[in-house]
């Protein structure tokens, strides 16, 4: 009896820790699945419109609210907290469009939000209808609690972040620059905890990201009858070139949040993969460490620019010489770096004067050369984000670390870094590291992950927004 009464009571502990607004959270995460807003089909607008509804409901001012936009499907919500003044606002960004999903490739319908063994199934339950639903938990609780923040509580939940051409963040700098002015943004797309079977291993803190690049390698010549082969054959060169771009290796080199990453890993990891994070971390790094390191494609993504091979096409007849060949290469390029100097080295790569090296910009237009605009060096860690991130993550996570990284994906962040607004990734969903299935199937989140999450956003909102 007493080891079953002890026990209810731990159930009692652990659940008292998920807070009271978890209900709110899950209806309105459940709200948002069910709104496609995929760009094919879906409306981003109609998800806007329902938080608006939302905000509306708890008491926020229409006046402090807006749905705008480029177009009808594509309107953007902007809400603001009022606070007392002291600080410049803090700005939270979510997106509200989610990648496309086919019914048939799903175990459960994506556009419909399930719980099963303690997982919520759903498109956007992992990127980043999950954030959307935490962030409008916390800013819907704060309100009602009559909270008045030291700063004001701006959020944004926007358009196009994954695909179509209105993208919401960009479109609100260029247009509503005031309705979105802050000091700095917290972003909730990207990795947070990454766990192993439920127990979490780190805590990552976002803090710059690569950007995103595509080229196209072509090769033309005259062709002629297949009966008649001459050296000159566009297939020959584009493939010789891609077999000396798939050798190279972009030099290795480390940012003021990459090295913090590997320096707070270097006390995590263990036995060899400890000894190798050590070595790169030397001035100058260990050669065969960076070898090493590199076989895993994380690490490899995190110590270098890298250029990849996605498409290949080419002749038009299966009697006739190649005309044309082509090759797209998809590249991830490290913050301080411009897709043009990436597009002059991959001409050195591929040493091949036919072979020319173009650049596909946003639009899928060809461009014969990309911007020469370097990628915005990581921000400064500043204070007021990382100090209460630390402490926090310490009370709800004993022993876990927060650890500074750099995505390997995109995210809006591109466009607010680029408007001056010093960018971080912040959230607290735990993912196990094989359950990585943003943009996938059967994309899923762990309900206790959620609440965690939830109630980690709260209290890290009012605890920067407190002082
Ligand atoms: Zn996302």
């Amino acid at each position: 009896m007493a080891s079953a009464a002890a026990a209810l009571l731990l159930v009692a502990a652990s659940h008292a820790q998920t807070g009271p607004s978890d209900a709110l959270a899950r209806d309105i995460f459940k709200e948002l699945i069910e709104i496609n807003t995929t760009d094919s089909v879906g409306n981003v607008t109609t998800a806007s419109e329902a938080m608006a509804q939302r905000l509306r409901a708890a008491g926020f001012p229409a006046g402090d609210i807006q749905v705008l936009g480029p177009n009808d499907r594509k309107k953007n919500l902007v809400v603001r907290l009022h606070g007392s003044g002291k600080h410049k606002p803090v700005l939270l960004i979510g997106h509200l469009d989610v990648v496309e999903a086919r019914r048939g490739d799903w175990t459960t319908d994506p556009f419909k939000f399930v719980e099963k063994d303690g997982y919520f199934f759903g498109r956007g339950t992992q990127d980043m209808k999950n954030g959307d639903a935490i962030m409008m938990a916390a800013l819907i609780r704060l309100k009602k609690e009559g909270f008045k923040p030291s700063r004001d509580i701006i959020m944004a939940l926007t358009a196009d972040e994954e695909s179509g051409s209105s993208n919401g963040v960009a479109w609100l700098l260029q247009n509503h620059r005031e309705l979105i002015d802050a000091q700095f943004v917290l972003n909730h797309d990207g990795n947070a905890i990454t766990s192993d079977h439920g127990k979490p291993l780190y805590f990552e803190m976002d803090g710059t990201e690569k950007v995103y690049g595509d080229f196209l390698l072509s090769a033309a010549n005259r062709g002629g009858h297949s009966s008649l082969p001459v050296p000159d054959n566009a297939i020959y060169h584009i493939a010789a070139g891609l077999e000396r771009l798939a050798r190279y290796d972009f030099p290795f080199e480390l940012n003021s949040v990459t090295r913090g990453y590997y320096e707070r890993m270097a006390t995590i990891e263990t036995g060899q993969r400890a000894a190798d994070i050590k070595a790169i971390l030397q001035t100058p790094p260990d050669n065969e460490a960076v070898e090493r390191l590199s076989r895993d494609a994380v690490d490899h993504s995190i110590m270098r620019t890298t250029c990849v091979a996605t498409r290949l096409e080419g002749g038009h007849a299966n009697n006739a010489l190649p005309q044309r060949a082509q090759a797209t290469v998809n590249c991830r390029i490290l913050p301080g770096h411009s897709p043009e100097e990436v597009r002059r080295t991959l001409i050195d790569v591929v040493a091949d004067p036919a072979i020319k090296v173009q650049y596909i910009d946003d639009q899928g237009e060809v461009r014969d050369t990309a911007s020469d605009r370097r990628g915005y060096p990581p921000p400064p860690l500043l204070p007021e984000v990382i100090k209460p991130l630390d402490k926090l993550v310490g009370q709800m996570w004993p022993g876990l670390k927060v650890v500074p990284a750099m995505s390997a994906g995109a995210s809006d962040g591109v466009y607010t870094s680029a408007a001056g607004l010093p960018t971080y990734v912040v959230g607290a969903i735990a993912i196990d590291k094989d359950n990585i299935r943003a943009h996938g199937q059967d994309e899923n989140v762990g309900a206790e992950s959620f609440y965690r999450g939830n109630e980690f956003f709260y209290r890290y909102l009012k605890e920067i927004t407190s002082h």
